[in-house]
């Protein structure tokens, strides 16, 4: 933070929807901060994506990238796009490269419903979801991105990376998290989510987060296999508090809780490491809807929240986390109030669903952090 209590942003609105989102977040955030008082935003637009790879010839470049390591925290809408693709056939998502730069281990993706939302689930319980998925984010079996091999069109092989520096880090901010819910009144648990009864890789995963669950006595330690976690998230979610688990594993069990909430647009994430983070919808570029109004930017004003939490607690400033919990508030406030967006059917585009958040901001009640 600058002596003119101003927060360094690095905007990358990316491709497709991403840009959508991106440009009423900033107004959410503006008038976020704007209401609370105390601190400022500054952003730093900046290009990436693959767009940008299409007229220049790099995804991330390299401008793009030293900004986004001097800014106090990186908000980023979605990149990719279905044509666009480096020479051998990947897709260019440079929100992984991203997290790979800056070690940003923590994917954190709270499953949180929305007032007033056509159930998912028929459970009543399932009204009130309240749980964190966290997704490895640096190694896992996205380790063999862009490594995997194919012998003589007869065979492919991807390797699976799990290191014992990356699960303690991992871990250690799990049991932190669940602790800190724990004194918001959420239930303390912490389970590793597996399948070291197959794998030596997990088996592995397993025995690190262990012994990292002595360190914390308070917290109660559990395991689940992938399988049966998948089960459970659709049967018992509303028992479920913090899940750890591996890259391509948070991958999948994200986008279910994506389901839980409604869909991609309500579902927003952080990619946090020790010194910088990441802040994104789950969704990526949604080529099928892009340039519609018919994006949801929900999951985007929920994960611009979580950058002013996160900031707040980085630099102790309350009001940031003030501000965060501000817009939560306002958006809680829209769908109470009977928002009810194309993705679920309804008819409220991007414009309509920003105009009635930014009104809630204006009349929601702040609480102190
Ligand atoms: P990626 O691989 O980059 O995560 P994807 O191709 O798996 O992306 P998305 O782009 O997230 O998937 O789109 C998945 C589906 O969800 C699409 O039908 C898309 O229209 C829808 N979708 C995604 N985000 C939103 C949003 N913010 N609002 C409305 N619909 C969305």
């Amino acid at each position: 933070m600058s002596a003119n209590d101003t927060f360094q942003i690095c905007v990358l609105p990316g491709d497709g929807i991403g840009v959508e989102v991106t440009a009423p977040s900033l107004a959410v955030l503006e008038a976020a901060t704007g209401r609370i008082g105390g601190f400022r935003l500054a952003f730093d637009q900046r290009q990436a994506g693959a767009l940008c790879y299409r007229d220049t010839g790099v995804a991330l470049p390299r401008e793009t990238l030293a900004a986004a390591a001097q800014a106090d925290a990186i908000l980023l809408g979605a990149m990719g796009w279905p044509d666009i693709r480096y020479a051998d056939g990947t897709e260019i998502s440079p929100q992984i490269d991203l997290r790979i730069e800056f070690g940003l281990y923590a994917g954190v993706r709270p499953v949180r419903t929305l007032p007033n939302m056509k159930p998912v689930l028929a459970d009543e319980r399932a009204q009130t979801l309240d749980f964190v998925v966290i997704r490895e984010s640096t190694e896992g079996l996205f380790s063999s991105r862009g490594k995997g091999v194919v012998v003589e069109d007869r065979e492919a092989r991807d390797t699976m990376v799990i290191t014992r520096a990356v699960c303690e880090r991992l871990f250690d901010f799990s049991f932190r998290l669940a602790r800190e819910r724990k004194g918001r009144g959420g239930k303390g648990i912490v389970t590793c989510v597996d399948k070291a009864n197959v794998f030596a890789s997990f088996a592995f995963f397993r025995k690190v987060f262990d012994e990292r669950a002595r360190l914390f006595p308070d917290i109660r330690a559990e395991h689940a296999y992938i399988d049966a976690t998948a089960l459970n998230m659709v049967r018992r979610p509303w028992d479920l508090d913090v899940l750890v688990t591996e890259n391509m594993f948070g991958d999948i069990l994200s986008d279910l809780g994506a389901g839980l909430m409604g869909g991609m647009g309500f579902a927003p994430s952080a990619d946090i490491g020790d010194r910088q983070a990441v802040f994104q919808p789950c969704h990526g570029t949604a080529p099928d809807i892009a340039g519609q109004d018919k994006a949801n930017p929900t999951a985007m004003f929920l994960s611009a929240a979580m950058m002013l939490e996160w900031l707040g607690a980085k630099h102790q400033r309350p009001e940031a986390i003030m501000a965060g919990g501000l817009i939560r508030s306002a958006v809680d406030m829209a769908f109470a109030d009977g928002l009810h967006p194309y993705e679920i059917g309804g008819r409220d585009g991007t414009r309509e669903i920003t105009r009635r958040v930014l009104d809630a901001i204006g009349l929601a009640e702040p609480v102190a952090a």
